[in-house]
């Protein structure tokens, strides 16, 4: 079976920062780094920083306090993982009394600046995406009491009446086509709505280049990556839209030879935080098909 592999599959360069910067902070083991629930949404390659006493001790939407030990014989540091955070947690996490790094994502914190900047002008806030996904939760924050989540068309119709200004942004990781969509119904309720397409480049360019393995003549997709990954999912989601047969997987153990029965070519990605050394033996499996 021929094995097409999408070019921009695997870490985008907010989750190589995150990983980048809690590296630098743990300094080979020296000290512990302890990331506010996971830095990344891979639990592989957050088994492989363990190795490098990288811990994940915050819970998924990090809300809940902080278990660390009361003593530790090594010197220990705060990472905000790569999702970010509210400004009310960001409180939270500098006042433990540790050295305290940000691994945001750049991306992430430029929708937290247009949201703190409008909501702050009184503005309300829409944001479309997942109101369980850490980043919304995060960005709630910015908005006070004037943030909406939505996710769909029936959760629009369901938001209050606004008298002042309104402002729609959307989580980074969510489809463009569906940004649009809501934004033009409501900008149709509110002609004067501001509308911030803040899905981030590393998003439409995965979500681009599956479409093209499907043009290169992939029957099969195969898409890598955490089952809490959003980006992933949406991969996923978006393949199966092109009635291909899809395959979410996390490793290359989540593959058997029988499923690929009958296929001639399978086109390969990965999600944001999938790292290479995963793709690279899923797509080695595969070859052997
Ligand atoms: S998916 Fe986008 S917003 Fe999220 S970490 Fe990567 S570059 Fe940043």
């Amino acid at each position: 079976m021929k094995v097409i592999r999408a070019k921009s599959a695997g870490f985008c360069w907010g989750v190589e920062r995150a990983i980048q910067v809690a590296r630098e902070e743990a300094q080979g083991g020296e000290r512990t780094v302890y990331t506010d629930g996971p830095l990344i949404h891979n639990s592989q390659m957050m088994d492989e920083l363990g190795k490098e006493d990288i811990r994940e001790v915050g819970d998924y939407q990090s809300k809940s306090k902080l278990d660390l030990p009361a003593k530790s014989e090594k010197e220990s540091v705060v990472v905000v993982r790569a999702h970010g955070i509210s400004p009310e947690r960001r409180k939270y996490l500098q006042n433990l009394g540790l050295p305290f790094r940000d691994g945001t994502c750049p991306d992430v914190g430029i929708i937290a600046g247009k949201i703190k900047a409008h909501a702050e002008r009184g503005y309300d806030v829409v944001i479309f995406g997942d109101p369980k996904h850490p980043e919304v939760a995060g960005l709630l924050g910015y908005a006070k009491e004037h943030g909406h989540v939505i996710t769909n068309e029936k959760d629009l119709q369901s938001l209050p009446d606004f008298n002042g200004g309104v402002v729609m942004v959307s989580q980074s990781t969510m489809f463009t086509h569906e940004f649009k969509n809501l934004s033009q119904i409501l900008s149709t309720k509110y002609p004067e709505l501001i509308v911030f397409d803040t899905i981030c480049g590393a998003t439409k360019e995965r979500q681009s280049d599956l479409v093209q393995l499907v043009d290169d003549g992939a029957d099969v997709i195969v898409v890598i990556g955490g089952k809490h990954s959003a980006n992933t999912r949406k991969l996923a989601k978006l393949a199966s839209s092109y009635e291909k047969p899809t395959f979410h997987i996390e490793t290359a153990k989540d593959i058997e030879k029988e499923s690929f029965h009958g296929f001639k070519c399978v086109g390969v990605t990965a999600g944001a935080s999938t790292p290479e050394f995963i793709i690279r033996s899923v797509c080695e499996k595969l070859e052997t098909f």
